[in-house]
């Protein structure tokens, strides 16, 4: 299972579906791909199967994209199929997310939701994930797109590398791990997401490993700023030389 994510001047396509490829080794069953298009739209294509069905389904994806972000999934709650595949979108279509790990504790929050009108098209935990921060977006009206992340992870037992996208946020991921790698790659003007190195290693020599229980907003505007899931303090970037 892997994660691959991208925000720079680059064809994202390209980067991800790249990348995914790196991650096969990992072992999967399903793979998914979402695009920020130009005018802010998340266009996402997945499916049961291979990164080459993938690519087989995404041939109608627009290839100007400079923003998205890839998944192979290990199923662990629900069937491998299309509709378990990641990425996954919030009830509004707003949120996308992609996860590696297990979500422990989803069928609580799931029945916290479904109480409030959330409805739920997969039988995946990370479903629960996104909604949960959809959730904590609606309820508090100064809440950072980051912040609400952060407030859902730390509702959640279980493990986790995840990247996230809101599409009232153009070019910005939202990543976070606990129990799960994920490794950030600096480019000049660009930034890789991914669940270990090689995804980027052609791009960029310089990395940094995020470390258990810190989260980081990835953003061209602002760079890279990491926090604690727990407490939201600030870490400064611990960044490495890769000698791949
Ligand atoms: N628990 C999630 C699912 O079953 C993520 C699995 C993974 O690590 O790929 O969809």
């Amino acid at each position: 299972c892997g994660i691959v994510g991208y925000t720079g001047f680059r064809d994202a396509y390209e980067i991800v579906i790249n990348g995914l490829r790196r991650l096969e080794y990992r072992g999967y069953d399903s793979a998914g791909i979402i695009l920020e298009t130009e005018n802010g739209n998340l266009e996402v294509k997945k499916t049961k199967g291979k990164v080459d069905d993938l690519v087989a389904i995404s041939k109608g994806l627009k290839t100007t994209s400079k923003v998205g972000m890839g998944h192979t999934r290990w199923a662990t709650h629900g069937v491998p199929s299309d509709n378990n595949s990641h990425p996954h979108l919030s009830n509004n279509n707003k949120i996308a997310i992609v996860h590696n790990g297990i979500i422990e504790n989803y069928d609580t929050i799931k029945t916290m939701l479904i109480n409030k009108d959330y409805e739920f098209k997969s039988e995946t935990d990370t479903e629960v994930l996104v909604n949960l921060i959809q959730y904590f977006l609606d309820k508090e009206i100064n809440l950072s797109f980051p912040e609400a992340v952060r407030y859902a992870l730390n509702e959640v037992y279980g493990a986790y590398a995840v990247s996230v996208m809101h599409d009232d946020f153009p070019g910005q991921l939202v990543v976070a791990r606990l129990g799960s790698p994920l490794a950030i790659g600096i480019g000049d003007d660009e930034y890789f997401v991914a669940s270990d190195a090689s995804p980027f290693v052609e791009f960029t020599k310089e990395a940094v490993y995020l470390e258990e229980g810190h989260m980081a907003t990835i953003s061209l505007e602002s760079g890279i700023d990491i926090r604690t899931i727990k407490e939201n303090a600030k870490i400064e970037p611990a960044i490495q030389e890769l000698r791949l």
